[in-house]
């Protein structure tokens, strides 16, 4: 579903991405770790086009990204992206929130728009605030909301990165929990994280990176239980 092949990216001096393939399949649950400034969200952005890529290709689907265009934009529709930040618009509902770029970019009828909204809304336990704005919603409330918006463009893939991060502590579980249920619909996954509990229980899989490489690329129990680099020893060693 997503496949990454000799992918290199720089700024400036620094090698942010060096060499790295990937090969996720579709329905898989990858959690990506390591140190700050390793180059996890670099690795996200890149996925769709957030970020351009200095050399090697990055497929979706089947699909390689183009530079720029319509294809791309079409392409980037078919990979939701969540981020740290809500990045919700501030000036409209919950409800256009979540309607906005499926008319936009899918061409969806309002009506049509509005149906699927409300049943996302639903799904992420937030059909009752519809009408209120981001700002009268909790964080956890907002990350959900964020989290149903990327779902209204029937993405193929979703990216996470550190989703739950900048939530209160109490708010954390509610969207770990959306995401939990999201996994076991099937929905292939990339999941910047540092809540260790969510990697081990929903991840199939954990990529650990450390100066723009891909070091460790195994299964959670065994990643926590026998980390393989001095990198990853020292990185569990910090925050378990
Ligand atoms: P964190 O855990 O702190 O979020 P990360 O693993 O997500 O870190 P990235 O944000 O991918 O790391 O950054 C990788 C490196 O690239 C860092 O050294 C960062 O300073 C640098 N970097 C990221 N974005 C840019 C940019 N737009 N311009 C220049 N350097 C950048
Ligand atoms: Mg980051």
């Amino acid at each position: 579903m997503i496949s990454m092949t000799s992918v290199n990216k720089h700024f400036g001096e620094l090698h942010v991405l060096q060499e790295v393939n990937l090969e996720v399949p579709k329905g898989q649950v990858v959690i990506v770790l390591g140190p700050s400034g390793s180059g996890k969200s670099t690795l996200c952005r890149t996925i769709n086009r957030l970020e351009p890529i200095d050399s090697g290709t990055i497929a979706v689907d089947g699909k390689t990204l183009p530079e720029e265009g319509k294809a791309l934009a079409a392409l980037r529709a078919d990979v939701g992206m969540v981020f740290q930040s809500f990045n919700l618009f501030a000036h409209k509902t919950i409800l256009e929130n979540v309607m906005l770029a499926p008319m936009k970019v899918r061409k969806a009828k309002k009506e049509d728009a509005k149906k699927t909204a409300l049943q996302l809304l639903e799904r992420v336990g937030i059909a009752n605030q519809a009408d209120k704005y981001p700002a009268q919603l909790s964080g956890g409330q907002q990350q959900r909301v964020a989290i149903a918006r990327a779902l209204a463009m029937q993405p193929k893939v979703m990216l996470f990165d550190e989703p739950t991060s900048a939530l209160d502590p109490e708010m954390v579980n509610e969207v770990l929990d959306v995401m939990t249920s999201l996994a076991k619909e099937g929905m292939t996954m990339l999941v910047v994280t540092h809540e260790m509990g969510f990697a081990r229980k929903a991840g199939d899989r954990v990529l650990f990176m450390a100066d723009g490489q891909i070091v460790e690329d195994t299964n959670p129990t065994e990643f926590f239980t026998h980390p393989k680099s001095d990198r990853a020893k020292d990185f569990l060693g910090k925050i378990l």
